[in-house]
């Protein structure tokens, strides 16, 4: 029976509250404990999270592991077909989910959580369309021997999700996961468990029972013990680089693959010659100020030749004064709010250090005054000049609307500045100079490099980074074939 989209998001986040989602039904858990889910723009409490532990996490994987079986048997082809049509149907609820996600996370509905739901949908579209290519190859060995490879399920994938883009990111790792004959248990980000469980429950119209589960809890108490499982044979983590090096050292315990996604200090190089046009458009983008800089590749560190440098400051001031602070569920709205309290203290504190380090603060755009939203967590976003390379503001992730703006003179500064870091996810240079475009692409240290413009990850195009940024990819063909099978090697002996 198809499910109907349910508009109204406080609606559907207590028709959601208190569940996992587990052999393709909404389930309390064990423990019957819950815990609450804020609307960070008004601090009211929105739903319930199911708190789930390691007996969730047990019943989750051994229902995963069974289903799992038919489901590799299965043509690949036709596993493709009900990933696309998952996506097909996710897109008539793209509204519903813009909604719902904008609710629990604070995130404008119009520039940015509308977005996120489409984007979901199409990778799904997009990974089901990659069911044919989950191909082997033959091998010339030895003539007498036919030596081919094929690539296999893993089994039980346990993907662990943050707050920031949550069905998108959950989306690269379930879509991939699923098409090449894997069964997945998701562990959902503490702060935004609705949205990602409605999606799981609205693909339970078109896939077999127990492929896809959905666990809600904390990190330690449920995302721990399904890194450890003895029967999750594969993780894919997006979070901090704290947890990352947590999640990475369980599964090295049981020797298992992993992906990791982790935080970035984006650089963005505009050279002399470049269009300032664009390259303003593409800091706005780029640093992600309308997701309030939440983002691992918010292009942070804004590296300006310095016979652009004033011109750049002075135009992106006055067009980050233009953007809206307000209801994330407002049309009207650019900019909605922090995720939760600890993220806010985080990065107002961080705006303290700035200036304290002596950086020069340009505070922008105005709070929103209607009484509603006093209690709201929202920060107005900053612009820091005058900074010096080796503070803590110019060298660590604030994952908040704060950008650094920094002079150079010499291409070779810019570079060196730009490599001087210990992240390498993303880096985009702005220039009109093919020479110096493609030098900058090859210099750069970072996974994503782009030219005169900053998208955002893009299906079929490998995401991830290097350095404290992660390690693999996502979004791509690569990305399931490396990341979700595994390669036999098989030999036959003719003679
Ligand atoms: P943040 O501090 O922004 O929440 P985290 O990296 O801690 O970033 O969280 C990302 C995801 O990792 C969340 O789903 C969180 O619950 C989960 N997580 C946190 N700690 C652990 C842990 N020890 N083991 C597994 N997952 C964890």
């Amino acid at each position: 029976m198809p499910i109907d989209p349910i508009l109204d998001p406080s609606v559907l986040a207590k028709e959601l509250s208190g569940y996992h989602l587990i052999n393709g039904k909404l389930v309390a858990p064990k423990n019957g404990k819950t815990f609450d889910v804020l609307n960070p723009a008004t601090g009211k409490v929105i739903g319930q999270a199911a708190d789930g532990d390691a007996d969730d996490v047990a019943i989750a994987v051994a229902v995963a592991k069974a289903g799992q079986k038919d489901w590799a048997e299965r043509p690949a082809r036709e596993r493709g077909k009900l990933l696309a049509e998952c996506g097909r149907i996710l897109m008539s609820h793209s509204e519903e989910l813009g909604r719902l996600v904008a609710l629990e996370s604070g995130k404008a509905l119009r520039t940015e959580s509308r977005v996120e739901a489409s984007v979901l949908a199409d990778m799904f579209v997009f990974f089901g369309g990659l069911a044919s290519e989950l191909k082997g190859e033959t091998v010339p060995f030895n003539p007498n021997m036919m030596t081919l490879t094929t690539r296999e399920a893993v089994g039980v994938v346990g993907a662990i999700i943050p707050w920031n883009v949550p069905m998108m990111l959950m989306a690269i790792k379930v879509a991939p996961a699923l098409v090449a004959g894997n069964a997945v248990v998701v562990k959902s980000a503490e702060d935004t468990p609705l949205a990602v469980l409605r999606v799981c429950q609205i693909m339970q119209e078109v896939l077999p029972a127990g492929v896809f589960n959905i666990l809600s809890g904390f990190g330690p108490s449920c995302g721990g013990p399904l890194v450890e499982h003895k029967d999750v044979k594969k993780v894919s983590f997006t979070g901090s680089v704290e947890t990352g090096r947590t999640v990475y050292r369980a599964a090295a315990e049981k020797l298992i693959p992993v992906t990791l996604e982790l935080g970035g200090k984006s650089p963005m190089i505009v050279m002399g010659d470049a269009d300032l046009d664009k390259a303003i458009a593409g800091a706005i983008g780029g640093m992600r100020f309308t997701r309030q800089g939440q983002s691992c590749t918010a292009a942070s560190r804004m590296l300006v030749h310095e016979s652009l440098h004033d011109e750049f400051v002075k135009r992106l001031i006055d067009k980050v004064n233009t953007l809206k602070i307000g209801d994330p569920l407002d049309e009207e709205t650019d900019i909605g709010t922090i995720i939760n309290r600890k993220q806010f203290d985080k990065v107002c504190g961080y705006i303290e250090v700035g200036e304290k380090e002596g950086a020069t603060k340009n505070e922008l755009s105005a709070l929103p005054t209607d009484s509603a939203l006093s209690d709201g967590l929202f920060v107005r976003p900053v612009i820091f000049t005058n900074v010096d390379p080796n503070a803590r503001i110019a060298r660590e992730e604030i994952f908040g609307p704060v950008a650094c703006v920094f002079k150079f003179k010499t291409f070779e500064e810019a570079l060196e500045l730009a490599n001087d870091s210990d992240f390498g996810l993303a880096a985009t240079v702005w220039t009109t100079d093919l020479k110096t475009a493609l030098v900058a692409t090859k210099r750069l240290e970072a996974g994503f490099v782009q030219v005169n413009q900053n998208l955002v990850v893009q299906p079929n195009l490998s995401y991830g980074g290097i350095k404290l940024s992660g390690l693999g990819k996502e979004a791509s063909l690569e990305s399931m074939l490396e990341h979700f099978t595994y390669k036999k090697t098989i030999i036959l002996n003719m003679e």
